[in-house]
């Protein structure tokens, strides 16, 4: 199949050999990783702070938006290749199940796409990392219990407070007895500032009390 199809590095472009996948050995070894440790409050956890109900929170890479490594975002979101999400967050899945992250978690919730955004995309780069998660920690992905509305605005270009605000009214729960008493893993691509994620967890609070919830993203923008 190689020989038929080679396959390239989606970071450095370079051919991979049979024994690599989606990345080649160095840029693999450069990935900028983010070390989960719990006895630290991380940058993933600080953005979500005010939040009630949060247990943990980590990302798995650096987003720099002058970084080669930008493109695994694109790969997975714009270029064809969402199954590289799956395989990015199967890695972090084994390095955070040595950890106490996963302890205590009843299910994974992908962040879900507007109607619009997924016929356009034709399919949920979130679910996509939520895969690779439950590959490897056997945990249930349940995806229709919150919906996404859509967005008067998008969110490139705005300011803080604005994007905070446009986040208001952004997703309902439409299963709310689904969640009830569990703690969720809820799954994104990159986080920014957190406005987006506060604003689901606000939501999941006041539709279900008693719920708790860890996040995992890919990503998070330097
Ligand atoms: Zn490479």
């Amino acid at each position: 199949m190689d020989f038929l199809l080679p396959r390239y590095c989606k970071v450095c472009g370079r051919r991979l050999s049979l024994s690599e996948s989606h990345l080649c050995i160095s840029c693999f070894i450069g990935l900028p990783t983010v070390e989960y440790d719990p006895r630290k409050l991380n940058r993933t956890e600080t953005l979500l702070i005010n939040e009630r109900n949060i247990i943990r929170a980590s990302s798995m890479l650096q987003y720099d938006k002058e970084s080669e490594y930008r493109k695994i975002l694109f790969h997975l979101k714009y270029w064809g290749h969402p199954d590289v999400g799956s395989w990015m967050a199967s890695i972090a899945a084994d390095r955070l199940s040595k950890t106490v992250f996963f302890e205590g978690v009843d299910y994974i919730v992908p962040l879900p796409l507007t109607r619009k955004r997924l016929r356009k995309r034709g399919f949920n780069q979130c679910m996509y990392i939520a895969e690779g998660i439950k590959e490897v920690t056997g945990l249930p992905v349940i995806e229709n219990a919150v919906i996404r509305h859509e967005e008067r605005v998008h969110q490139a270009g705005l300011g803080l407070f604005q994007r905070w605000s446009n986040a208001q009214g952004l997703f309902q729960v439409i299963n709310p007895e689904v969640l009830k008493g569990k703690h969720i893993l809820l799954v994104d691509d990159v986080v920014t500032t957190g406005s987006t994620l506060c604003s689901l967890i606000e939501v999941l609070n006041d539709s279900i009390p008693d719920i708790r919830v860890s996040v995992f993203t890919l990503a998070i923008t330097m």
